[in-house]
């Protein structure tokens, strides 16, 4: 919510120009997503123009829907029939009037406020300081990551007057971002994560990366650092004053010198000032990271004046935990929605919207604890009961005393239980079936639990998907093509080891403009649930016609004989079916070649029901170099048979012909569309952008047991491993049947363990592989990271004479696929 904004006031904060309907009221919400419109006449709805779509395309839906103010761009034409219905504010640049609302809004907030950034850690950082703080203050905080351009005025606008401590973090991606974060924020006090090695698109080097994020602390008061970071220390030390700073170091020679001392679960945290007083926290960690980012929080809480006892209570609190919004495949077909790390309202807010935008399902469940340390209940259950309205769930469970509040306004759809025990004791699993269920709690509630018992078993090994930077490898692509070229996306293969269903669901709210898949069985499955987008199937088979038909799913044809036989039944049937041709112009599997472009003419006027809704080649070689030249002939023959066969057509097809390595190297032959496989998964084949995209999948299967070895004994069938000086093996809870490739055997793949490399020793088994983790401190039960991030897949298939095709694919249907946001 915001203070409340008359529309003068709103001019003058935008510098903005008014037409249509004088508006009398206050607007107290910002609206720039045209499904999450809570008070719609209370709200402005703000219409960004992204890479994808322009966002007034919603305008004359929110009108209807009872919205009636506006920020445009000044070249946005109004419709006369709305000018009378609504008021509408004209800026240059409706994002920058976003932002500037928000420095408005950020100027009436008068206690701390604390800006996070850095290249790792950042919302771990403002998620554990929000936990720790909350002992003792009302805190605000941006939900999830919502560190951007848009979404960290979305995080101010969640700042309440009672709130006594915000946290925002704030992320980049290019130079001149951070600025514009700055002026918005204004954070009193600073903390400086850390920096990654890692090359990032959208920075000329390291240095420049550090310098633009640390704009971010220009006005603060003080920032918060590790020394033992070189190019951090050389960096703040030289542009900052000495008084703004606070450091921390593992050595002496820091505002706080820090000596850990590892125990079995926990770290004794012993920090020494410079004035040589001394603090010890406990804390339940024993991970570097962790380390390092719980050290941050905890001199960000000394600083912000928390006393030693309530920093402590919070730290007992923290957990290694997941806070990420996961989607896990529940019992009973149902679907978990698992966010049981957050919860105030904002976070609430980001969790059913992702909720809205799952496959539909039976019923939408809630199952909610009381929001702790949120101010004044009644204004909160409120606003919560006015959420779940808006996104219509159909039934509340409530666990603790103030969400009780709700049964007053949901008494039909409403049962509360007064602790997580009760609810445990109550809760029969079987009465949800083929349901949506979102679970979110407080951390004293200990929803994990719940979401145990809701969740289907997961073995050892699962799949888990970033959605988020499924996002990024999307717009990656989007951003090398023009605006009005289509998008096809390949989900064949399961979305190439993913999911299908759930990637293709999430496609479908990116706004991708096809899905394609390999067999119609493949099409079927994903109509079953809820996709509605066209769907291409490469391989029909005449016995599937039956289906292409019920389950409307476009066909490829490939051969003068499938043209007759797919025409004589829908003669038969008397129907119009979409198809696509498929062009063979040196793939040489399937296709109509130059010498069947007579034959189709005749087809193509015997068999008016089939109408031809694009006409395609498939490049066989657009990933390397060595292939530029036989690529290019076959584009310039796929135009000259495209040119004929347009000429016979009384109505125009779509063409298209590049897969994910042709979009980065023949973007002039993006024609129509484009069919992007490979590179949404976050593998760039042409090795030219490697740095861009962001890997997608992580599989990751956890340590059962740990052995010493003798040495001279050996490991696994045929007796193919050994260590000769002995060491430490490890044994998985992965093998060849997960997809787990037995050429991996013999120190020809490794996995991460605590972030280093353990080399397979032996055969890998079916249902087990071991490794050496001789100089790693593993333990049962430890994780450990098979592909995914820190592990290249295009390494690990070169290691073993594949493709990250292959390794993707081949991941089996009893690995659980898990999704999530960070
Ligand atoms: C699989 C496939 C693609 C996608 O290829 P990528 O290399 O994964 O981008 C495109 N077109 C056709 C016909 C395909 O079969």
């Amino acid at each position: 919510m915001l203070s409340p904004l008359t529309i003068a006031r709103l001019l003058e904060i935008t510098g903005g120009k008014v037409q249509g309907r004088d508006f009398s009221g206050q607007i107290s919400h910002v609206g720039i997503d045209s499904r999450q419109v809570i008070q719609p006449d209370q709200t402005l709805f703000v219409a960004l123009r992204g890479a994808k779509a322009d966002g007034a395309a919603y305008i004359p839906v929110l009108v209807e829907e009872g919205v009636t103010c506006f920020l445009v761009h000044w070249d946005w034409k109004i419709p006369a029939e709305l000018e009378r219905e609504a008021t509408f504010i004209q800026v240059e640049d409706t994002r920058a009037a976003l932002q500037a609302i928000a420095a408005y809004e950020r100027s009436l907030f008068a206690k701390p406020l604390v800006g996070i950034t850095g290249s790792n850690g950042k919302t771990i950082v403002k998620e554990w300081l929000g936990q720790v703080l909350s002992q003792s203050y009302t805190v605000a905080k941006s939900p999830k990551s919502y560190n951007s351009q848009v979404g960290v005025p979305l995080s101010i606008f969640g700042i309440q007057p009672y709130h006594q401590v915000a946290l925002l973090e704030a992320g980049i991606s290019k130079t001149g971002e951070m600025a514009k974060l700055e002026q918005m924020t204004h954070p009193d006090l600073g903390i400086f994560t850390n920096i990654g090695s890692a090359h990032e698109e959208g920075f000329a080097s390291r240095e420049e990366k550090i310098r633009e994020k640390l704009l971010l602390f220009a006005h603060s008061k003080l920032l918060i650092y590790c020394r033992d970071q070189e190019p951090v220390r050389e960096q703040v030390e030289s542009q900052f004053d000495r008084e703004r700073l606070i450091s921390w170091s593992a050595r002496p020679a820091a505002d706080f010198s820090i000596s850990v001392k590892k125990q079995e679960s926990l770290s004794k945290l012993m920090l020494m000032k410079s004035d040589l007083s001394t603090f010890t926290f406990q804390v339940p960690f024993t991970d570097t990271a962790s380390l390092e980012n719980i050290t941050h929080v905890i001199i960000a809480a000394l600083t912000l004046g928390q006393d030693f006892p309530a920093i402590q209570a919070g730290l007992d609190q923290l957990k290694p935990v997941d806070m990420r919004l996961t989607l896990k495949p529940g019992l009973s077909d149902s679907l978990l929605i698992d966010d049981t790390y957050n919860n105030d309202l904002a976070g609430l807010k980001v969790a059913l919207e992702f909720m809205s935008q799952q496959r539909p399902k039976r019923s939408k469940v809630l199952i909610l604890s009381d929001l702790l340390q949120q101010g004044l209940p009644e204004k909160i259950y409120t606003e919560v009961a006015e959420l779940i309205r808006s996104y219509g769930l159909d039934q509340i469970i409530g666990v603790g005393k103030e969400v009780k509040r709700l049964e007053y306004y949901f008494p039909d759809r409403f049962e509360n239980y007064p602790s997580t025990e009760l609810l445990l004791a109550a809760l029969d699993p079987d009465a949800f079936q083929n349901d949506l269920i979102l679970v979110t709690g407080a951390r004293p509630f200990a929803f994990e639990r719940v979401v145990n018992r809701l969740q289907q078993r997961i073995h050892g090994t699962t799949l888990e998907i970033n959605l988020n930077a499924l996002t990024h490898n999307f717009n990656f692509y989007k951003r090398q093509l023009k605006p009005e070229t289509k998008m096809m996306v390949m989900v064949k293969a399961f979305a190439y080891g993913g999911g299908a269903a759930e990637i293709a669901n999430h496609l479908q709210t990116m706004g991708a403009d096809y899905l394609a898949v390999a067999f119609s069985d493949e099409g079927v499955s994903l109509r079953k649930q809820g996709i509605r987008l066209p769907i291409l199937v490469l391989n029909p088979v005449e016995e599937s016609f039956d289906l292409l038909r019920e389950y409307q799913l476009e066909p490829v044809v490939f051969s003068p004989e499938f043209f007759k036989k797919l025409g004589s039944y829908a003669q038969n049937h008397d129907l119009q079916l979409s198809i696509h041709l498929d062009l063979d112009t040196g793939m040489h599997r399937l296709g109509f070649e130059q010498s069947h472009l007579d034959e189709l003419k005749d087809l193509i006027v015997t068999f008016p029901e089939l109408k031809i809704a694009s006409l395609y080649t498939h490049l066989v070689g657009a990933d390397e170099e060595e292939h530029e030249e036989f690529s290019r002939f076959q584009l310039r023959e796929f135009m000259e048979m495209k040119t004929k066969i347009e000429a016979i057509l009384p109505y125009k097809p779509l063409v298209h012909a590049l897969n994910s390595a042709g979009i980065v190297r023949y973007p002039e032959f993006q024609l129509d569309m484009v069919r992007l496989g490979i590179g949404l998964y976050g593998v760039e084949v042409t090795g030219k952008y490697d740095a861009a995209l962001k890997p997608v999948s992580t599989l990751k299967t956890s340590i059962s047991q740990v052995k010493t070895l003798a040495p001279g004994a050996t490991v696994g069938y045929s007796r193919k491993g050994q260590l000769p000086e002995g060491g430490k093996i490890a044994t998985l809870a992965i093998g060849y049947a997960d997809g787990y490739d037995r050429r991996f055997s013999q120190g020809k793949g490794y996995v991460l363990i605590q972030g280093q490399k353990a080399p397979v020793i032996g055969n890998v088994c079916m249902d087990m592989v071991m490794v050496d983790v001789s100089g790693i401190e593993a333990r049962a039960g430890d994780e450990a990271v098979i592909y995914g991030e820190g592990i290249s897949l295009k390494e690990l298939a070169d290691r073993i004479g594949t493709i990250p095709y292959e390794l993707l694919t081949n991941i089996s249907a009893r690995v659980k696929r898990v999704y999530y946001l960070d």
